[in-house]
């Protein structure tokens, strides 16, 4: 079976790496041609509105995926005529507009940040005058690991924003002084098995992912399932979801939803069971799911910008080193590592 792959970063690596184990082969579509997993196989460097090469690539595979929500909704419309795509194009409309993903998070009474849809210099007063400072401007699209997002702390912060700049589309979102951040990673299969990884703890650097370890048996575990259930049984959802969660106190609220596989679950490749890639695959294709038990306590480091000694990191058995194969590049994802702690 041939699955394929819409983008070629990182995840679409690990996924194509995972898959090989079991059997599937792919292709992989990304507009980049130095995109990361193009060595691991055929690739079709084309632009996302391209029909020509898109129906290119839908007649070679069985079914299609992706590796991040911010591929074009018109491009999954015009493969959907061609062939299956999971987890499911609506899960995508929605997580690429922080706008809708708010309002649907809302309508099912799932806890998130306070917000305002902003579209002018006006709207960003009114929403400091209802918000309050500080508050976060972030880009309705596009706005991953930190981008497109601004820290609102006084009235000279608004005076530096043009009109300009707010004409495509922003939320204002109160600021979330958290007791800590966490996201849970759901696998639902096409069989209707519903599977959870162990809670994965979360420390950003300036926005971006910098360490997650899982938390066995974690007060918070059952209350951000529940959330996670529900937003799953409404998109009818296929495939690995992961959801980003603030915690404050005994409660949590969802930051955002991820449609894909996750950074924060790359732990699952040696720490557990199944990993997130494989369970990804096996949802998909309507395989049982593995078991997401933990094998052990697990602490997964991004490598941003700069790739270290790589021996050094292979000098220790209960180390676990990824390289992407990317150029660095200040703040860029070239790898990561992952520590077993007291594995047996
Ligand atoms: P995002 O891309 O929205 O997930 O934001 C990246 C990171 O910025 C989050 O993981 C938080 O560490 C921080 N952040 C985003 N939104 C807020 C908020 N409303 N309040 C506090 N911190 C935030």
């Amino acid at each position: 079976m041939k699955i394929g792959v819409l983008g070629g970063g990182q995840l679409g690596r690990m996924l194509a790496l995972a898959g090989y184990n079991l059997g599937l082969s792919f292709c992989i579509y990304d507009p980049d041609p130095s995109c990361c997993s193009k060595e691991l196989a055929p690739t079709i460097h084309a632009e996302f509105n391209d029909l020509e090469k898109l129906i290119q690539f839908a007649n070679q595979v069985d079914i299609i995926t992706y590796e991040n929500e911010n591929i074009p909704y018109q491009t999954l419309m015009s493969l959907i005529q061609y062939k299956k795509i999971y987890p499911g194009i609506e899960a995508v409309r929605i997580c690429q507009d922080r706008l809708l993903e708010k309002d649907f998070l809302k309508k099912l009474a799932i806890p998130t940040t306070d917000y305002l849809e902003i579209n002018s210099l006006d709207e960003v007063k009114k929403a400091a005058e209802i918000l309050k400072f500080p508050f976060f401007l972030k880009s309705r699209r596009h706005g991953y690991d930190g981008k497109g997002q601004f820290k609102i702390t006084d009235a000279s912060d608004i005076a530096e924003l043009s009109e300009e700049t707010l004409k495509i589309g922003f939320i204002a979102e109160k600021f979330v002084a958290f007791d800590r951040e966490f996201s849970i990673i759901c696998a639902k299969g096409l069989t209707g098995e519903i599977l959870f990884y162990d809670l994965c703890e979360n420390v950003h650097r300036s926005g971006v992912l910098y360490t997650t370890s899982n938390k066995i048996n974690d007060a918070m575990f059952n209350q951000a399932k529940r959330y996670v259930e529900k937003l799953v049984d409404e998109f009818s959802y296929i495939g690995i979801v992961a959801v980003e969660f603030f915690q404050i106190g005994e409660e949590c609220l969802v930051n955002e939803i991820a449609p894909r596989v996750h950074n924060s679950g790359h732990w699952t490749i040696e720490g557990a069971l199944t990993s997130q890639f494989e369970n990804h695959l096996r949802a998909i294709i309507g395989l049982p799911l593995g078991l997401t038990t933990s094998r052990c306590e697990v602490l997964m480091t991004n490598i941003l910008g700069e790739m270290p000694d790589k021996l050094e990191f292979l000098q220790s058995n209960q180390v676990f080193l990824h390289d992407y194969h990317k150029s660095p590049k200040p703040g860029r994802k070239l790898g990561h590592y992952t520590q077993l702690i007291n594995a047996i």
